[in-house]
């Protein structure tokens, strides 16, 4: 990669910044200054450092953010604010993007990441990964909804899903339950409780496939994924 592109991409400044300060010889790769803008270097195999401070640069980033209501699950919005505005720039120049999709109004567990391999896996229909929301319920949720859920249940356009199971945490007029699905249908899980007469109030999402939301992460913080945990999602 060139070394004009690699520091710009992780937050050096523009093309033309990253010139300015290579020609005053700050940069150096396995100590040797490089001034040429166009010189190709391999950062996993070589020490770059600016102004003697090692570069940091990995190719691919994992990040776990317990996403708070009012922000896109998107990368760029005109309008509105996206995931991305909660991330830090040392992290954002790294440009991940979530991991599907939470709705503006939903919590909790958000992968982000540029790998779009994994993510491509992770999203893929063929591999079920499974997905679990906590949510608060409108309305009595019945063991007749958990076996309703288990059988698949009809949406607004027809489609019938696959089976889900339903955990009854309480119920009463509002009800609190954990669902998991292996589907991502759009409000998917708001759309399955309406099938049986009922209304989401709340909802956030606990866990997808091996990973679980990481209670120490307050609504907006986020967390890079440990190496275990990344393998786990491989
Ligand atoms: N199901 C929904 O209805 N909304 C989400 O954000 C995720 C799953």
């Amino acid at each position: 990669m060139r070394i004009d592109k690699l520091l710009s991409n992780i937050g050096y400044g523009s093309r033309k910044e990253v010139k300015q300060l290579l020609k005053t010889g700050a940069v150096k790769a396995d100590g040797i200054s490089i001034k040429d803008a166009k010189t190709h270097v391999d950062p996993a195999a070589q020490m770059i450092t600016v102004h003697g401070e090692t570069v940091e640069y990995k190719e691919h980033i994992y990040l776990m953010l317990n996403k708070p209501g009012g922000y896109l699950s998107a990368t760029e919005d005109s309008v509105q604010e996206t995931v991305i505005d909660l991330l830090e720039m040392e992290d954002a120049v790294y440009k991940p993007f979530p991991v599907g999709r939470l709705d503006k109004d939903t919590e909790g567990l958000l992968l982000l990441t540029n790998d779009g391999q994994l993510s491509h896996q992770l999203l893929s229909p063929k591999k079920h990964v499974p997905k679990t929301y906590y949510a608060k319920i409108l309305g009595k949720v019945t063991e007749e909804d958990a076996a309703a859920f288990k059988q698949g249940v009809e949406l607004d356009d027809g489609y019938v899903t696959k089976p889900a199971s339903l955990v009854i945490l309480s119920a009463d007029e509002q009800s609190e339950i954990n669902i998991t699905i292996t589907e991502g249908k759009f409000h998917q899980v708001k759309r399955m409780f309406e099938a049986v007469g009922k209304k989401v109030t709340y909802l956030k999402r606990i866990s997808m496939g091996p990973l679980l939301l990481d209670e120490n992460l307050a609504l907006g913080e986020y967390r890079e994924l440990t190496d275990e945990e990344v393998e786990a999602l491989q």
